[in-house]
């Protein structure tokens, strides 16, 4: 049977101030209340209160992966390199990837995420599509060396991700494997409290085609997303930027799902856009010579097709997809990171038109720029207007003007398609007895971040605020007093535990009853019961951590109440 947690040995130290170093919420509330001891940069320490909140998570997200029939295996964070070459992404990581040798001098490195490993291992495993599908998940360790590890544990250089990948043999197969990834994440986020949302996010270094993003709301977010408030579409403003919008707001594209032919001049360029070719557009992206010289919008952010077609040759014009941005570091040597855009290539083309420049960052490629000299990188300071997508720019589906705002990316879902299996010749023998590709989905959830984002939303000017399940115990019991009240204090929290409630009492001797009520609101546990003036009556004070409302009760009605 579970005990009860009890603060006199509970190795806890709550603080009064802020940590130094704290600029979100999360930061500042888990550290405080003693939940989380940071070890190094974007490197965590889960102390006793912490790891039971990482536990209650943990174990909503397995019980809803078990029950879509994923299969839970543990994979080693330490991982050979030659596993990764295979796709390039040993390489393409770059700086984000921590890399080391062994004694021997061979290469390794920390896994940021597993798609390399489980597609070896399901080579290894499963050979017939009788085999098939399979869907694999983890929760484990992982590292990314962030560029900016910053608001506690929200963004960890080492996390806790929840990753899964599905394994099929069509896409028919795939988009079910999919679904059904998607309707346990909503079970999941639901079930933790998180307030979130689904929108549709850019595949960014993974490729493939479909991905979804789940998403936090909450300011201290790092993603910018646009929000229907007339119709069911929600995006991140990175997948936004390859819709192209005429100037009298109606929307076309998005341009990844054009298909162009191989040199579309102005006018089929329109076309495929569905405008005239005097059109005036934004958010474009425009290639030449199989050269990108245009991405997102020029500083007036309205792109004339007109003009463009006086600057360049109307035969040369073709459009961008995401996919032209792999591997071309020199276009993308920029940053965008938390604090926005940090450093750009400047990308336009002497070809363009001069004084109208595109340009772009890392990750956001909806970014421009006014007044640049063409051929030269430059610094933050030279460029104007981060944000293309804008509050009230048209929503692509309905017209109606779009909402802006801040979230936390809490989960994310891809349709990898054959990307992998390709890279290691991954097939099965299938039904007519040849061997068929098969196809990939893989999919995250920030465990650790969860915690943060779960901070984020509940809490409030006292502290932490725990949704039931997620809280590190049902019930916080204060000792108000002396002896008797102790006494009364630890009776009730065994009557408890024994009806199955998971209690912390707060025991301590030689603290004062206002430093406990004010660690129990900063705890955050959802229900207060204190044993304070009336023990000797046996009548005790239940307090509801979020509403504030309190009420008197005898013991007998308070454990009632509470089991
Ligand atoms: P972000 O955009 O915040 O950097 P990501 O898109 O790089 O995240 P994914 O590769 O999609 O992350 O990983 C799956 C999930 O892992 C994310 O949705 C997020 O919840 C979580 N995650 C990613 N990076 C971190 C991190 N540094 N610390 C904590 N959680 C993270
Ligand atoms: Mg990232
Ligand atoms: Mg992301
Ligand atoms: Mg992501």
């Amino acid at each position: 049977m579970a005990q009860v947690q009890r603060m006199s040995r509970l190795m806890i130290k709550t603080l009064r101030d802020d940590p130094a170093d704290a600029e979100t919420l999360n930061h500042k509330l888990l550290v405080r209340a003693g939940y989380v001891r940071r070890t190094a940069a974007g490197i965590w320490s889960w102390l006793p209160l912490g790891k039971k909140v990482l536990e209650n998570i943990t174990h909503v997200v397995r019980e809803e992966m078990d029950a879509i029939g994923a299969q839970e295996v543990l994979l080693p964070a330490l991982l050979p390199k030659e596993s990764y070459d295979a796709t390039g992404r040993y390489d393409e990581y770059g700086d984000l990837l921590f890399r080391l040798k062994d004694r021997k001098g061979a290469d390794y490195l920390l896994g940021p995420t597993h798609e390399e490993i489980f597609t070896q291992i399901v080579k290894d495993q499963c050979s017939s599509y009788k085999d098939l599908p399979v869907i694999l998940y983890q929760i484990q360790t992982k590292y990314r060396d962030e560029a900016r590890p910053r608001a506690g544990v929200l963004r960890g250089r080492e996390f806790q991700m929840k990753d899964s990948y599905s394994f099929d043999t069509t896409d028919e197969g795939l988009a079910e494997s999919y679904a059904l990834h998607r309707a346990a994440y909503i079970k999941i986020f639901e079930r933790l409290g998180l307030d979130h949302r689904i929108v549709s996010a850019v595949s960014g270094a993974m490729g493939g085609s479909a991905s979804e993003e789940f998403l936090a709301p909450a300011p201290a977010g790092e993603d910018t997303f646009v929000d229907c408030p007339a119709c069911d579409y929600a995006a991140n403003t990175e997948a936004v930027s390859f819709v192209a919008t005429e100037a009298d707001g109606s929307v076309h594209g998005p341009v990844e799902d054009l298909d162009t032919p191989d040199t579309p001049t102005i006018e089929t360029l329109a076309a495929h856009l569905g405008v005239p070719a005097s059109a005036t557009l934004k958010n474009l992206l425009v290639k030449v010579d199989g050269e990108i010289v245009a991405v997102g919008v020029p500083g007036d952010r309205e792109v004339d097709l007109g003009k463009l077609g006086e600057h360049l040759s109307p035969a040369v014009v073709e459009l961008v997809t995401a996919e032209d941005f792999e591997g071309r570091d020199d276009l993308v040597r920029g940053y965008v990171g938390p604090q926005g855009l940090e450093k750009v290539r400047y990308i336009a083309d002497p070809r363009v038109a001069a004084g109208t420049a595109w340009i772009t960052g890392a990750n956001k490629i909806n970014t421009h720029a006014k007044n640049v000299v063409a051929g030269r990188d430059f610094e933050v300071d030279d460029y104007l207007d981060v944000v293309v997508v804008e509050a009230g720019d048209p929503c692509p589906k309905c017209g109606t003007g779009l909402q802006l705002d801040r979230a936390i990316e809490i989960g994310h879902i891809f349709q990898l398609g054959r990307k992998f299996a390709d890279a290691f010749q991954l097939d099965v023998l299938g039904q007519q007895g040849k061997p068929v590709r098969v196809t990939m989905g893989s999919y995250g959830i920030g465990v650790s971040r969860a915690v943060a984002a779960l901070a984020e939303q509940t809490a409030d000017d006292k502290g932490l605020c725990w949704p039931k399940e997620i809280a590190p115990a049902d019930v916080h019991v204060v000792a108000a007093g002396k002896a008797l009240q102790t006494e009364l204090a630890l009776d009730v929290s065994e009557q408890l535990n024994a009806a199955g409630v998971r209690v912390l009492v707060d025991d301590r001797a030689g603290v004062s009853p206002g430093v406990k009520f004010t660690d129990a609101e900063l705890i955050g546990v959802p229900q207060i019961l204190v044993a304070g003036r009336r023990s000797a009556e046996g009548v005790v004070e239940l307090k509801d951590r979020r509403t504030g409302e309190r009420e008197e009760l005898t013991v007998a009605e308070a454990i009632a109440r509470l089991t």
